[in-house]
C-alpha cells in the first residue's frame, strides 16, 4: 500500500476514482484490519495501514482487501513458503543481503515473470489444445506474420492454428458436420489433407509447394510438413525469420486461393 501511495501520488495522469487490491489468506489479519482492532497483536502496523489508507482516500483511491484461499497443506507450496521463511530469516541475521526498496518497475518485472512462468507451466502440463502446443510450444512469443490478402485468410490461419475449422474434420468432431470426409472422397477433410494431399486444391498447392521448396532449398531433406507450413515459430523449423516468413507467405496465399471454408 505505501508502494501504491507513492506510485500513485507521482502519476502525472490519473483515473477520477482508482482501487488498489490487497489479497491475503490470514483470516486474522483480515479481522484486524476490517475490525480495526488496535489491541490486536501489531497495534502500529494496524494504525500504521489506517494510515496509508485514509491518504490514499484523499487520493481517491480505494483500498479493496480480498480473502484468498490459503494454500497450507499444498506440497509444492509448502516448500515455497518454507524457502521464503528462510530466506526471510537469513536477510535478518544478515547472511545475505536484498535491497530494501522495490520500485513499481522491478514489482511489475517480477508480477511478470512469475505469470509467464505459470502460464508456461500450465501450457506445459495441460490435455487439451496439444494441436496448438506442438505448433507453438512457448507462450508470450512475439510472432511475426506477412500480412494477409484479406481478414478472411489472416482468421483461417488461425483456425488453423487452433484445431477448430470449417473443415469437415473439425465439423464433424463439434457436430456442425454430418461427415468428417473430404468432398474428394479419399479421406478425412484435415487440415493436413487440405494443405498436403486434396486433389480439388492441386494447382494452388503445386504454386505454394514449388515456392516453400525454393525457400528450404538450404536446408538439406527438408520435408515439407503440416507443422512446416502452420508453426509460427521459424526456429522450431530450422528456418530463418525471413524464411518461415516466406513459407507463411505461400501459405496464404495458399489459403485464399483454395475453395473452401476453412
Ligand atoms: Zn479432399
Amino acid at each position: 500500500m505505501e508502494v501504491a501511495t507513492t506510485y500513485l501520488s507521482q502519476c502525472s495522469v490519473r483515473k477520477p476514482t482508482e482501487c488498489v487490491y490487497v489479497f491475503c489468506d490470514c483470516s486474522e489479519a483480515i479481522k484486524s484490519i476490517v475490525c480495526k482492532f488496535e489491541s490486536s497483536k501489531d497495534p502500529i502496523i494496524i494504525r500504521k495501514l489506517l494510515c496509508i489508507e485514509k491518504q490514499l482516500h484523499e487520493m481517491s483511491v480505494f483500498v479493496k482487501l480480498v480473502k484468498i484461499t490459503g494454500h497450507s497443506g499444498i506440497f509444492g507450496n509448502d516448500i515455497a513458503d518454507q524457502e521464503a521463511h528462510e530466506a526471510a530469516q537469513n536477510i535478518m541475521r544478515g547472511k545475505v543481503t536484498a535491497s530494501e526498496v522495490l520500485s513499481v518497475h522491478d514489482g511489475y518485472t517480477i508480477a511478470k515473470d512469475i505469470l509467464k512462468k505459470s502460464w508456461q507451466r500450465k501450457w506445459n502440463e495441460d490435455s487439451t489444445g496439444r494441436y496448438t502446443y506442438d505448433l507453438l510450444p512457448a507462450v508470450c512469443k512475439n510472432v511475426t506474420l506477412p500480412m494477409p490478402s484479406s481478414h478472411s485468410v489472416g482468421v483461417s490461419y488461425c483456425r488453423m492454428l487452433l484445431h477448430d475449422t470449417f473443415l469437415k474434420d473439425d465439423g464433424f468432431r463439434t457436430g456442425i458436420s454430418d461427415s468428417s470426409v473430404c468432398s474428394c472422397g479419399e479421406e478425412k477433410e484435415s487440415v493436413e489433407h487440405v494443405l498436403l494431399r486434396c486433389c480439388e486444391n492441386t494447382e494452388a498447392r503445386s504454386v505454394m509447394l514449388d515456392c516453400v521448396s525454393d525457400i528450404c532449398k538450404s536446408q538439406c531433406k527438408m520435408d515439407i510438413t503440416e507443422s512446416l507450413l502452420l508453426a509460427p515459430d521459424s526456429q522450431s523449423n530450422g528456418l530463418s525469420r525471413r524464411e518461415d516468413m516466406y513459407c507463411k507467405e505461400a501459405l496464404f496465399d495458399f489459403i485464399a486461393s483454395v475453395d473452401k471454408r476453412i
